[in-house]
């Protein structure tokens, strides 16, 4: 705590040190005697946000707000106090990281919903409000281990989802790659153990030959007489681990474990450097990027090539000045750091992307649509296209020409009716790419946007503008759109309406979901403000609490035979299932039986169990293909158990109602882990991009992939 003060005197002087010095006295006075959870003064927590603002350069104001910002939340004193003591601006700050009173929430998802909203509007108002919460976040998360599992699991993953990405945007790149590598640690921890050990031997391994590349980088600068800074920088674990859960590769597939860094005095001398380095080494084709003559939505600048060298190894070299290099590293931090040499139009351009969530979180009434809407723009990377005019728009990756529109404005997206890119016409779902120029097309008598929109459109604020449209414009046409949807997707799952919806099921309904008629439960189907299976589901869970199924036919597991191998007549993607009485096979003539809440069973045409049942519930099936080929193919799945993997694994398959033909397995003996080749039978190419993708996702699983002699 006495480093703190040190840093203090040395960094900041007359009346900003005061200032910074009154808040520390007073948040220690108002801490006195409360602890953490790890045991130490609840005072070091303050301390330690401040320590890391002060290292990330903000200002005075900022730093006292840090010593005070969980003294109203948590200590007696008022927002009065701190007025008094401190002022306005100071108060405005501790105020805009403070969470909302607890006692107001229902649930603990709005609670945190709200909480971003009340957040965000803070942020809009004065940045420095999410600086001071990074800061707060980044000592939480380092001193996690002292919490329940449960809350290291949530507090990791809201990390994961919202302040990492906040820190990314706003271009924090220190604060963003340390908060994703402690999240690692917590929400996939053998999957860390493995990248830490496994990491450490492959620095160990290629440390020479970095310093060889190092060392030529260095000669060719003297020759060229570029003075400059040259340093490998090991790549954050949480880039690795996405690399191989995202792209599907291997550890032994990553070779960039470690880029070469270099600093120079001007932007000419980036270009010179590259051009020289390209001369010695071999550039890998499509791994160039001048971040420089088009830099990230962050304001990332840099070059970066990934070169052959002569040691048979592959190395990414990014090359920067030192001004990009502190834009780097500090993002929008660097406004105060080095505040002599921004103009503020860098801090405007990167602050746009905020201005555009509070446009449209305003057309939101419930704050976790807003929360989930922000985190799906947070997730997605992002694509740079042009305007005609040669304006750059951000969008998230994967959007189309509609995104384009609404990004300009909604009346434009409200409007569209085509769409060119690079002087084409292109159909509205056309997934852009980077550097697209796009064209809008749009017409006075456009009806307005399509229902098929909102699956076009990749990022959630184009959903929301195009839902406000339906909302504002079309209440009759949702309800009619609305019913429809109910109506058909009823008969889809073998109900009939009358069925489901009737006054005592809606009431029951209502309750749950506050519609106040029929009416507006369709209008909020149409609209998409509650989904249909959000509907259906409670319908059909009331209906079967009141109406017991018949047991018409016993149903055998169809594990073994795809259901897939049947057609029924006008309908896709059903539940189905063989009968036990009559047990068909390939071959037999057969007939659906559509049992209440249970899919459609298929029997024997000729089964005794059908010509009893009541007529309007028969349909038509057959066989898809009798002779369906069916194949093998191997996976290797790599964990630390083989239990594990086994359950796992045999869990899949039986869900996706394939087969494991053989194993066979074996454990590293060095590094613990345990390798299992799979032999799996399939009837399409689908099914294994399923099955793999499926086992990705499991924690316990490190890798897994299609063995190469298949
Ligand atoms: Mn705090």
């Amino acid at each position: 705590m006495f480093e703190i003060i040190e840093q203090l005197e040395t960094k900041y002087k007359g009346k900003d040190l005061e200032l910074c010095l009154k808040a520390y006295d007073f948040a220690k006075e108002a801490h006195v005697n409360q602890k953490r959870a790890s045991g130490e003064d609840y005072f070091i927590h303050p301390c330690t946000v401040a320590k890391i603002l002060v290292s990330l350069g903000l200002d005075a104001a900022t730093i006292a707000a840090a010593f005070l910002h969980d003294v109203i939340e948590d200590t007696p004193v008022s927002e009065g106090d701190i007025k008094k003591e401190f002022g306005e601006e100071v108060l405005e700050l501790v105020v805009g990281v403070t969470k909302l009173d607890k006692i107001e929430f229902h649930s603990q998802e709005e609670e945190q919903a709200e909480n971003f909203r009340k957040l965000f509007v803070a942020m809009a108002k004065d940045i420095r409000v999410i600086i001071i919460k990074l800061a707060d976040r980044l000592h939480n998360m380092r001193s996690l281990n002292f919490l329940s599992k449960e809350r290291q699991l949530r507090m990791a993953r809201e990390t994961l989802e919202i302040y990492a990405p906040l820190a990314g945007r706003l271009g924090i790149s220190q604060v963003k790659c340390e908060l994703e590598d402690l999240c690692l640690k917590y929400v996939e921890p053998e999957f860390y153990e493995y990248l830490v050990q496994n990491i450490d031997e492959r620095l160990k391994e290629t440390e020479t030959m970095v310093e060889q590349v190092i060392g030529e980088i260095r000669t060719l600068l003297k020759e060229s007489n570029i003075s400059a800074e040259v340093f490998g920088r090991r790549k954050h674990l949480y880039s690795i681990y996405r690399k191989m859960k995202e792209r599907g590769k291997t550890f032994d597939q990553i070779y960039d474990f470690v880029a070469i860094r270099i600093i120079v005095d001007s932007i000419d001398q980036c270009y010179e450097i590259l051009g020289k380095i390209h001369h010695i080494w071999k550039p890998v084709p499509g791994r160039i990027k001048d971040y420089i003559a088009t830099p990230k939505p962050n304001m990332y600048r840099s070059l970066h090539t990934t070169v052959m060298t002569n040691y048979g190894r592959v190395f990414e070299i990014q090359i920067r000045t030192f001004e990009m290099n502190h834009a780097a590293e500090y993002g929008i931090a660097a406004h105060w750091k080095y505040k002599e040499k921004n103009d503020g139009g860098d801090l405007d351009t990167r602050l746009s992307w905020i201005r555009e969530v509070m446009e449209w979180q305003g057309g939101l009434k419930d704050s976790r649509e807003f929360l989930n809407s922000l985190k799906g723009d947070l997730y997605n990377s992002e694509v740079l296209v042009f305007t005609p005019k040669g304006d750059v728009i951000s969008l998230v990756k994967g959007a189309t020409p509609l995104d384009f529109a609404y990004n300009i404005h909604s009346e434009v997206g409200n409007r569209t009716v085509g769409a060119k890119v690079n002087s084409k016409m292109v159909p509205l779902n056309t997934e852009l790419q980077v550097g697209d120029v796009v064209e809008i097309l749009t017409s006075q008598n456009s009806k307005g946007p399509s229902w098929d929109w909102l699956k076009i459109v990749k990022s959630s604020s184009t959903r929301v503008k195009i839902r406000q449209f339906f909302k504002r414009e079309m209440k009759e046409e949702n309800a009619r759109t609305g019913k429809s949807m109910l109506e058909n997707e009823i008969k889809r799952r073998g109900y009939t309406v009358s069925d489901l919806l009737n006054d005592e099921s809606f009431l029951v309904l209502s309750q749950k979901m506050a519609f106040s008629n029929m009416e507006e439960m369709y209008a909020s189907i149409g609209y998409g403000a509650v989904s249909v299976n959000q509907v259906i589901m409670k319908l059909i869970d009331y209906f079967r609490k009141n109406q017991p199924t018949e047991e018409i036919t016993k149903f055998v597991n169809v594990t073994k035979r795809q259901n897939g191998g049947v057609i029924v007549k006008g309908m896709s993607n059903i539940l189905v299932r063989f009968a036990g009485c009559c047990n068909p096979v390939p071959g037999d003539e057969v007939i659906g039986f559509v049992s209440r809440g249970r899919g459609v069973a298929i029997h024997r045409a000729d089964c005794p169990n059908i010509k009893v049942a009541e007529k309007e519930r028969l349909i038509e099936a057959s066989w898809a293909d009798r002779n369906s080929a069916v194949y093998n193919a191997e996976i290797r799945v790599i964990g630390s158990s083989q239990m594990e993997i086994l359950t796992i694994v045999a869990a899949a398959v039986a869900q996706l109602k394939l087969d494991i033909v053989s194993t066979n397995g074996r454990t590293d003996s060095r590094s613990g882990r345990v390798t299992v080749n799979f032999n799996i039978r399939l009837n399409g190419r689908n099914e294994l991009d399923t099955l793999i993708n499926k086992l990705k996702q499991e924690s316990k699983i490190i890798d897994v992939f299609r063995t190469a002699n298949r």
